[in-house]
C-alpha cells in the first residue's frame, strides 16, 4: 500500500519490474544508468533513514473535514476550484520510493464513503464549479471493482462531473493488469465520462513493449494519457535523458504536463536536486530544438498550498542557512477559503494584502548520492 501506519513504506516490487530489473542488469550491466534508473525508484535505499529536522511527513493538507447530509466526507481532498480528488484506495502494484503517499496513513474508502463523496460532488454548493474529478490513491487501476463503483456512484450522483482524471502506474508496473475486462469497463462509460489517465513515469527504460501495448489498448477506446513525474537525483536529472524522454512521451502520445521538483519530506533528500538545478534543466529542455514543443513541460514545485510553476521571478527570497525558499503563488487565500472552507493556512505562508499567497519551500542540494551517502556513513 502506498501509505503507512508505522511510518516504514515497505518495499513493494512487481513481478513483472523484478522482471525488469534483472532484464536491465544482464542487457546493460550493473553500473549502467537504466538498472540504476529502476533500482533508485523501487530498491528500498538506506538513505531513507538519513532524516533532517527541517523535513516533513506530509507536504500539505488539502482534505477536505467537512461535514455533508450530516456526517464527515471521508477520502475527498479540494485545493482548486474546479476538481476535488478521490481516494478510494491505497494498493499499489509497487512502491516508487519518491512517492509522497509514502508518508501518508493508510486509508481506505467503505462503498459507503464513496457514495457519500459522489453525492458531496454532486451537491448543490458544488455542482457549478466541479466538472473534474481525479481518482487517486493508491493506484485506482489495481480494484477494477472499486474503480467501477466510483464511477457508477460518480454518474448517478454527480452529472456535473464530466472528466475523470485517474492516478496510475499499472502500464508500467503491471500491464497485464489492462486486459478485456478493464477496457469493456472504460468503454461501458463513454461518452459520458471523458477519461485521461496520468501516469509517473520517469526514465525511457520504463517505455517496455508490454507498457506500450497496454497504453495503446486504452488509447484505442479513447482513453486519453499524460505524464506528470519528479526529477529524481540520478534517474533522470541530465538532460540527455529528458531529452530522450520527453521525445518517446511525444512518440506514444501522452501530454507531457508537470515536470516537479521532487517534493520535500523526510527521508527524500537522496531524490531531491536543488530547484536551481531543476530550473537550468527546464529552460534548457523547453528552449531546445530536439523535440515538438508540443511535448515540453511545465516546471513545478508541491508546496504546501499546491503546485506552483516556476518562472523568473517565483523566486522572492532566498535562506541558504534554512536551505529555503520564498515562493510567489497565483493562489488567493479567499478562494481557498472558499473553494474548501476547513482549510488550514500552513505556518510557511506568507498572506499579502491582495489576499495572494506566498510560501515558503525547503529546497533539495547539488550533491551527489555518493556524497550523501559518504556523509551519512560517517
Ligand atoms: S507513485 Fe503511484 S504507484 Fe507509486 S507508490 Fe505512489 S501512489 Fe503508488
Amino acid at each position: 500500500m502506498a501509505g503507512t501506519k508505522s511510518g516504514d513504506f515497505k518495499e513493494l516490487i512487481s513481478p513483472f519490474l523484478r522482471a525488469k530489473i534483472a532484464e536491465a542488469e544482464e542487457t546493460w550491466g550493473q553500473d549502467s544508468p537504466q538498472l540504476r534508473a529502476l533500482v533508485r525508484q523501487y530498491v528500498k535505499d538506506p538513505l531513507e533513514n538519513l532524516v533532517r529536522p527541517i523535513e516533513r511527513r506530509r507536504h500539505y493538507e488539502s482534505e477536505v473535514t467537512i461535514e455533508y447530509e450530516g456526517r464527515p466526507v471521508i477520502g475527498v481532498e479540494r485545493l482548486y476550484r474546479r476538481t476535488i480528488l478521490i481516494e478510494p484506495t491505497t494498493v499499489c502494484a509497487a512502491h516508487c520510493r519518491w512517492c509522497l503517499r509514502g508518508q501518508y496513513p493508510v486509508q481506505t474508502m467503505t462503498r459507503d464513503d464513496i457514495t457519500h463523496a459522489a453525492r458531496y460532488a454532486g451537491s448543490e454548493a458544488l455542482r457549478a464549479d466541479i466538472h473534474e474529478v481525479l481518482i487517486t490513491g493508491g493506484d485506482p487501476l489495481m480494484s477494477l471493482p472499486l474503480l467501477r463503483y466510483t464511477l457508477e456512484q460518480l454518474q448517478e450522483h454527480a452529472p456535473n462531473v464530466r472528466i475523470v482524471r485517474i492516478g496510475s502506474r499499472v502500464p508500467f508496473q503491471d500491464p497485464d493488469r489492462i486486459n478485456d475486462a478493464m477496457l469493456e469497463m472504460f468503454a461501458g462509460f463513454r461518452p459520458g465520462f471523458r477519461f485521461e489517465i496520468g501516469v509517473n513515469v520517469n526514465h525511457p527504460i520504463e517505455f517496455w513493449p508490454e507498457t506500450v501495448a497496454a497504453i495503446e489498448r486504452l488509447q484505442a477506446i479513447g482513453v486519453r494519457f499524460y505524464n506528470q513525474h519528479p526529477l529524481l537525483k540520478g534517474v533522470n536529472d541530465d538532460l540527455e535523458t529528458l531529452i530522450e524522454h520527453y521525445g518517446l512521451l511525444r512518440d506514444y502520445d501522452i501530454e507531457a504536463h508537470y515536470l516537479f521538483h521532487a517534493i520535500p519530506m523526510r527521508g527524500m533528500s537522496h531524490h531531491r536536486t536543488s530547484v536551481d538545478r531543476g530550473l537550468e534543466l527546464a529552460t534548457a529542455l523547453s528552449s531546445c530544438g530536439e523535440f515538438s514543443g508540443r511535448a515540453k513541460p511545465r516546471y513545478a514545485v508541491l508546496s504546501d498550498i499546491g503546485k506552483i510553476v516556476l518562472y523568473h521571478d517565483s523566486i522572492v527570497e532566498r535562506r541558504p542557512a534554512e536551505q529555503s525558499l520564498l515562493l510567489r503563488s497565483g493562489f488567493n487565500y479567499d478562494d481557498r477559503m472558499k473553494w474548501n472552507p476547513s482549510w488550514k493556512k500552513p505556518e510557511s505562508v506568507v498572506v499579502l494584502n491582495d489576499g495572494s499567497m506566498l510560501t515558503w519551500y525547503l529546497d533539495g542540494t547539488d550533491e551527489t548520492v555518493e556524497e550523501l551517502a559518504a556523509a551519512h556513513a560517517s
